[in-house]
């Protein structure tokens, strides 16, 4: 796919945002309560779907995933439509490679109207390009669209799902989507990092998730990527030795990261990642038990009462310790 609805969105606070999205996803740290706050959108509009009654959804996964399989879901649409459905949910169109999956479209006598959900109390400037978006596309794909809404969160939780009509508004940004969706095109394609000066753009409209990445600087950065990677290695072994059923290969794989998480606990980068901890300088949705002390004790402590009962059951059972782990 080219440019979808989110590239769009993010790519306009910010192109290296849309470029980093692309070429270094692994940068992204998402804070714990922007996180809670997608995941409360997402059940809010999974529960919009049904407030005009019965409805269609188009959602395909890849098999086996939770990855959207977007061919499959403009098939989908494309049949929904020619069958006349009068309700259809995450509707998908394509047009030059450019997507967007729409929360609802709902038949009317001359073509459709849409409604894009938003678990907000107020419709925000940015609802309108994010709904003038899908406008763009869905017209580019010949399907009439008479009137656009954005579904806000009202106050009554028997009945919160409350449209607000944009039309006039979302129709008005055909220019400027068309104006830009092309340079992002190419922009996100480019293979050298995106230059770009932190400002205003970081938190306006949405708080952006490379936020440490471009305003640490090298150092920042480095510590950033080492934290995470101690950080999966203390993961890892907490998920072994909270195990009493480990194999001797396992054992032998935790007694590695053991070593690994030991070393790094001793050394001077250990210090001054806790010491960059205490003084704020680290993004606030990094995981980073692996500094606080008792984390890695405490780990290093369940390993070892593992380490005990397998030796024990060993003996128990006649077999002699293995040489592929000792206790450190
Ligand atoms: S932190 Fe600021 S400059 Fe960096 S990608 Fe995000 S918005 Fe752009």
């Amino acid at each position: 796919m080219a440019i979808t609805k989110t590239d769009f969105m993010r790519g306009m606070q910010c192109p290296k945002m849309l470029w980093l999205d692309k070429h270094r996803p692994g940068l992204k740290v998402i804070p714990p309560e922007i996180q809670a706050r997608l995941d409360a959108g997402n059940d809010f509009g999974d529960r919009a779907m049904g407030m005009f009654g019965p409805y269609e959804e188009m959602t395909v996964y890849r098999p086996g995933t939770t990855i959207p399989d977007k061919a499959a879901m403009l098939q989908r649409t494309q049949e929904h439509l020619e069958a006349g459905t009068p309700v259809i949910c995450e509707a998908a169109f394509c047009n030059y490679n450019n997507y967007c999956a729409v929360d609802i479209l709902r038949k009317t006598e001359t073509g459709y109207d849409f409604y894009e959900v938003k678990n907000a109390g107020e419709v925000q400037p940015q609802f309108i390009k994010d709904a003038a978006f899908q406008y763009y596309i869905i017209s580019r794909c010949k399907l009439k669209i008479g009137r656009i809404f954005i579904v806000i969160h009202g106050p009554d939780e028997d009945n919160p799902f409350v449209p607000v009509d944009v039309t006039k508004e979302a129709k008005g940004y055909y220019k400027w989507i068309n104006d830009h969706i092309w340079d992002l095109n190419r922009m996100q394609k480019q293979p050298e990092e995106i230059e770009v000066q932190p400002g205003t753009q970081c938190s306006d409209p949405y708080e952006c998730w490379y936020y440490g990445y471009c305003h640490g600087g090298d150092m920042n950065r480095e510590q950033i990527e080492r934290i995470r990677y101690y950080e999966d290695l203390l993961l890892r072994l907490q998920q072994l030795a909270s195990r009493a059923d480990l194999t001797e290969k396992e054992f032998s794989g935790a007694a590695e990261l053991v070593q690994e998480l030991e070393s790094y606990y001793g050394s001077t980068e250990w210090k001054q990642d806790f010491t960059a901890d205490e003084e704020g300088l680290l993004p606030k949705g990094l995981k980073r038990g692996v500094l606080s002390e008792d984390g890695i004790y405490n780990v290093l402590e369940l390993y070892r009462e593992r380490v005990e009962e397998f030796v024990s059951e060993n003996e128990r059972n006649g077999v002699s310790e293995s040489s592929h782990f000792t206790e450190e």
